[in-house]
């Protein structure tokens, strides 16, 4: 019987991602050969001296054991240490990380496939959902870096389907799990970053006063999409206040020719449905350029002026579709493939998702970081451009890595920083 160290299963988890096989029997095909570098290189990266690679099953037997909470708390220290190095220190917005929160599909199954599922139902047919809810670091370079997920699931107790009929719309079950699930993501947030401050930003289902109380009680702030439906007093009074308070007004335009017109009120009351007084404030973006008029609504917490109005739009406001454009879509595009089923087992398949967030904590700090942007430099284009797209730049990473030896110079600190470069 062969022991692996658990730092040679962890990179070698995190390599199945990092490299984009796509799914587990890939690691047996593509990572192999032992005539190549792999095994070598594997030591290198967990300072380990195993003598021979593992079978992929031996990953997810390897995850069972270890739990799926184990991976989440590594995530965690990575974007901890990201945080401390001050790595991240140029998306802060008044001190603030703005990270954005979101609900994404995750698996999606035919038949009930454990006792968690949530249930849709469909006209014709029905399926067994594991959504996530996310929050992310975003900034507008295109970061989105998970800080924290929560599993939307049902409790293990509840395995009869519910009773659809007493339910007004999936959209009330999808929204109330949301809320519920943020309040649990909040929680655990605040545990793993005690002192971090945040901006947080979501959509309009977010800008209510459960999520006002929960920002005010961990000292973050928020830029949330405003929507009249939402909150219809509170759009009201801000809307009739603009017109009382023309002085609040800036005019910009943007490389690309986009007028931007912003209009704010600040103090504005909001009582909530549990009677609680809240003090925001809001702002009105309207723009019009190339991609036609739009017009965009925030609520915040950070006191608007001339001097904040277009950094709490464009740094806060929003960014907030990164979660949706860099996040998920690349996570379940570009060959990470986010929805496929890693595993069957509910802890396994949280494991591997963690194990994905990682490795896109790590392909970002490589796509967007200082080493490949200074070798893109000399050649007079970007890291993309030196390849040709993500997808090639993954296949070359894994040529790498099978053919070449990991060199001493990769491990110095000292030689090979990444730092995040300041435009996109
Ligand atoms: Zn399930």
């Amino acid at each position: 019987m062969i022991t692996y160290h658990v730092r040679f299963l962890c990179w070698w988890g995190l390599l199945l991602f990092c490299l984009k096989l796509g799914s587990r029997r890939e690691l047996d095909y593509q990572l192999r050969d032992l005539e190549f570098h792999v095994l070598e290189n594997v030591n290198r990266l967990a300072g380990t001296k195993q003598d021979s690679l593992p079978v992929n099953q031996t990953l997810s037997h390897f995850l069972g054991h270890v739990g799926s909470p184990a991976l989440a708390q590594l995530r965690t220290d990575c974007v901890r240490r990201l945080i401390r190095n001050k790595v991240l220190d140029s998306t802060r917005l008044q001190g603030c990380f703005p990270i954005a929160v979101d609900g994404t599909g995750f698996l999606v199954f035919k038949e009930r496939h454990c006792a968690h599922c949530l249930v849709h139902q469909h006209e014709s047919y029905t399926c067994y959902l594991h959504p996530v809810l996310e929050a992310k670091l975003v900034d507008p370079r295109g970061l989105a870096l998970s800080l924290g997920s929560e599993f939307i699931e049902n409790p293990s107790e509840q395995t009869q389907t519910p009773d659809l009929s007493t339910l007004t719309s999936y959209e009330t079950v999808k929204q109330d799990c949301e809320l519920k699930a943020f309040a649990r993501l909040a929680q655990s947030l605040k545990e793993h970053f005690p002192q971090t401050r945040f901006c947080l930003g979501g959509d309009s289902l977010y800008a209510c006063g459960t999520v006002f109380s929960i920002c005010a009680r961990h000292h973050w702030s928020y830029v949330l999409t405003f929507k009249p439906g939402r909150t219809p007093a509170l759009w009201e009074e801000f809307q009739s206040l603009l017109k009382l308070s023309p002085e609040n007004r800036l005019t910009t335009t943007l490389p690309d020719k986009t007028q931007q017109c912003f209009r704010w009120v600040n103090d504005l009351k909001h009582e909530d449905d549990q009677g609680r007084i809240h003090t925001v404030h809001a702002l009105l973006c309207e723009e019009s350029g190339p991609a036609g008029k739009q017009t965009f609504a925030w609520v915040t917490d950070f006191r608007l002026s001339q001097k904040n109005v277009c950094a709490v739009a464009s740094q806060a406001g929003r960014v907030r579709w990164n979660i949706e454009n860099q996040g998920f879509n690349i996570q379940k595009n570009s060959g990470l493939n986010l929805e496929h089923a890693y595993s069957t087992d509910p802890d396994v398949m949280k494991a591997f998702y963690y194990l994905l967030q990682i490795a896109h904590l790590f392909l970002q700090m490589f796509e967007m970081g200082s080493l490949l942007r200074d070798l893109a430099q000399k050649h007079d284009t970007t890291p993309v451009g030196l390849f040709g797209s993500l997808k090639i730049m993954a296949q070359r990473l894994l040529d790498c890595f099978r053919y070449f030896q990991l060199g001493e110079a990769a491990f110095e600190t000292s030689r090979c920083q990444i730092r995040l470069c300041d435009s996109g």
